[in-house]
């Protein structure tokens, strides 16, 4: 038995996270950046909640509200100025992947002036400030990994920063910030989260401590897609999809992801499909394409998921996403698979798959 895990992020969990625990937040320094999305954080109450917070303990801040949807890295430099220029001692973010993900670089960027590639190269000098995320969707686990994503358009896809000094030193997850988010935006995160304990479960990274949180995570998502009510979705479900996403957050900091995440990430660069919509229309295929390796791995996940095949992963996926009509020309399957076989999460598959796989994969999820 062999494996090593670290995670140094203070979880605090439930309901008045940031009101109960405010208390920790004056220990990071004197002056934060938020960092968040245009509208969401102002409206979900989470924004309001940590400005009172900092009041509280007189530390004092700036709402920096600039992050898009999958961030470039062009945002995360203008977040790091305002950063600088604020003369910011932490760093807070409020969202979902994208601002949190925004939220590391800027971090970095913060006391850092480096070059775009220097970033993406892991190329700097001064230890990043400390980062405080507040996730506003159930979906990334970003919370609690050393990752940040950004889209890289010079490479046309999307690509993390990943390091150790990037993982927040605290998280405060409260599930009340998610009761009103719309059907689409629940379930493409929860499958976003729920093939982040696949992809992380059936990875040559996995771990017997990795694989009991996956399993976990993956029983609980696929609960809920059966049974919960799309149109009013109670605190305690929306407490359950937290819960599972952190789980699963948990797992990739330790695992990183896999094929079906390399595979998905040019779909959502070209097509612009949500980052959990393009891993749950490939999940199914990306399965099939791991047991080759890993039979058994697959075969357990397929159980915690209460299914009696792939096939009927792939069904409930589908079912709970809804109809997808993306087509995509032999040139583009091509050039998508290229991509894929170049990015380094691709090496977690257990299998190495070659461009035949990939597209293969792409014709399953019937994208051709
Ligand atoms: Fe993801």
């Amino acid at each position: 038995m062999r494996f090593n895990y670290f995670c140094p992020t203070r979880i605090f969990f439930g309901e008045g996270a940031i009101n109960n625990n405010k208390s920790h937040l004056k220990k990071l320094g004197q002056k934060a950046l938020i960092v968040t999305g245009g509208n969401s954080s102002k409206v979900n109450g989470s924004l309001k909640d940590m400005t009172n917070a900092l009041e509280n303990e007189g530390v004092k801040y700036k709402v920096f509200d600039q992050v898009e949807q999958n961030p470039s890295i062009d945002t995360a430099f203008k977040g790091g100025k305002e950063a600088r220029e604020f003369g910011a001692d932490f760093i807070i973010s409020i969202g979902g992947g994208s601002p949190m993900d925004a939220a590391k670089a800027v971090s970095i960027l913060a006391v850092n002036e480096i070059s775009p590639q220097d970033l993406m190269d892991l190329k700097w000098s001064n230890q990043p400030l400390p980062n405080v995320a507040v996730p506003t969707t159930a979906g990334t686990g970003s919370e609690v990994t050393r990752a940040a994503v950004l889209t890289v358009d010079w490479a046309e896809t999307k690509l993390s920063v990943a390091d150790d000094s990037l993982f927040p030193v605290m998280a405060f997850l409260d599930a009340r910030y998610m009761l009103n988010l719309p059907w689409q935006v629940t379930v493409n995160t929860a499958v976003d989260a729920l093939s982040h304990a696949i992809e992380g479960f059936i990875s040559k990274k996995s771990t017997l401590v990795t694989d009991l949180l996956a399993l976990e995570s993956a029983a609980i998502i696929s609960q809920l897609l059966r049974h919960v009510n799309r149109d009013n979705i109670t605190l305690p479900e929306r407490e359950e999809f937290l819960y599972a996403s952190l789980l699963a957050g948990l797992v990739i900091a330790q695992t990183s992801v896999s094929v079906v995440h390399a595979l998905g990430y040019p779909i959502t660069y070209h097509k612009g499909l949500p980052h959990g919509l393009s891993n749950g229309i490939l999940t199914a295929a990306g399965m099939e394409l791991c047991a080759q390796e890993y039979p058994e791995k697959v075969e357990r996940m397929v159980k915690a998921m209460d299914c009696s095949s792939i096939k009927e992963v792939g069904e409930l996926l589908q079912k709970a996403l809804g109809p997808v009509n993306i087509k995509l020309t032999p040139e583009e399957q091509k050039e998508y698979a290229q991509k894929t076989l170049q990015h380094k999460n691709t090496a977690n598959c257990p299998v190495t798959p070659t461009e035949k796989d990939l597209i293969q994969m792409l014709v399953k999820s019937n994208l051709t």
